[in-house]
């Protein structure tokens, strides 16, 4: 999915979410010649009718507002920051509302042509804003278009969706707008919420009581590097969606888990981004016959992170994996320094061979910090879904 407009969602100079990133991962997936392999769909924006499948009326006439007189929101800062607008993370700018409905817009068609069997994958690499909440506006995101998607899919009668958030924030907006909602499974993998943003996702957080076990939490500890991440991975989500049988998959890959992403303290590399990335794809045909549609999220390493995480995505879902050793294009590299002063990166590798163990092979050590956060997940909710933890 992509539309150049999606650049557009630019809360302004010194904004961590500098739309660069999107303009960057665009033109790397077409430096490596993918869109051959690709079938480039812009979607219209999502109207009032499918914002409201998930987001309150009065939020979203607030977001129109703010959106078209940017200016009258300092006058009524206290009415404004009740919604999460004009804030320092979510400032208002002239266009707001058109833009995230562009984004939100990408998400749910892409949903809706993996569902109609149009196309088996779907990526929108400009969504994934996943803290968006029903009545306001969080970290950087308007509309919730992660959560959107998963709605529409429920609307059009879908009756298992598995949604797997590996950004390294919780997926908070996602697992409000379904908590208790039988019909999804939200799964986040996520630094530890009393270090970070958004300060929850804890593993006691299973879901409200028409859907225990449906909100999954991993909480990994500060510092996780390729190693214990996978591990956890690979320790939680396969058994899960394999009790849950979701028909479609949607899943979250925000960037920002990687050791230089300025926001967060993971140790995790490309390397292992594009295993999980892989790994999802995998799943996807294991257990949702094939349907898939993938989304971007947090990442604020623009230049060296964000946009080889995010072709390496495309590319699986195009079926065109791009080899890790793979030389990034030289004229994709004289881009990023004419538009961004840096250096690009030279390989599509950060030089790592990532390996782990899952629980079910090496069994875990009750001592370890990382064991003991996804032994923490497991005892919650593995038997509300029958299984052993
Ligand atoms: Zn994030």
């Amino acid at each position: 999915m992509w539309d150049e407009r999606v650049t557009g969602y630019d809360f302004g100079p010194g904004h961590p979410m500098d739309p660069v990133r999107l303009v960057l991962t665009r033109d790397l997936v077409r430096a490596f010649g993918l869109d051959p392999a690709l079938r480039l769909v812009a979607a219209p924006p999502a109207g009032e009718s499918t914002l409201r499948l998930v987001h309150d009326a009065d939020y979203v006439a607030a977001v129109r507002k703010a959106s078209q007189e940017p200016a009258s929101v300092a006058a009524a800062y206290s009415a404004y920051a009740s919604y999460g607008l004009g804030t320092e993370d979510n400032p208002v700018f002239p266009g707001m509302h058109e833009v995230s409905a562009l984004i939100a817009g990408q998400s749910v068609a892409a949903a809706e042509a993996v569902w109609r069997g149009d196309v088996a994958h779907a990526v929108n690499f400009a969504g994934g804003l996943h803290h968006a909440m029903p009545g306001s506006a969080a970290g950087f995101c308007v509309y919730n278009d992660a959560a959107l998607a998963v709605a529409r899919l429920l609307e059009l009668g879908v009756e298992r969706v598995a949604y797997v958030d590996v950004d390294v924030h919780h997926g908070d907006g996602v697992q409000t707008a379904f908590w208790d909602d039988p019909r999804v499974l939200t799964i986040s993998l996520h630094e530890h919420p009393s270090s970070l943003f958004p300060h929850t996702g804890w593993p006691q957080e299973t879901g409200g009581p028409a859907a225990e076990g449906g909100a999954v939490n991993v909480a990994l500890p500060p510092g996780t590097g390729d190693a214990g991440w996978l591990r956890a991975f690979h320790s939680v989500v396969p058994e899960l969606l394999s009790a849950f049988r979701p028909q479609v998959l949607v899943s979250q890959h925000g960037a920002d888990t990687h050791v230089e992403d300025p926001l967060a303290h993971l140790a995790v590399t490309l390397d292992a981004q594009r295993m999980v990335a892989e790994a999802c794809h995998a799943l996807a045909h294991e257990h949702a016959q094939g349907r898939w549609v993938a989304l971007g999220g947090g990442g604020y390493a623009v230049t060296d992170v964000v946009p080889r995480a995010w072709t390496h995505l495309v590319a699986i879902a195009a079926g065109a994996p791009l080899a890790p050793e793979a030389a990034v294009p030289e004229e994709w590299r004289h881009e990023v320094y004419a538009r961004t002063r840096r250096p690009a990166p030279l390989r599509m590798t950060d030089g790592r061979e990532p390996r782990w163990t899952g629980f079910e092979e090496a069994g875990y050590d009750p001592a370890d910090r990382l064991d003991q956060a996804v032994l923490a997940t497991r005892r919650a909710v593995f038997p509300l879904h029958g299984l052993l933890p």
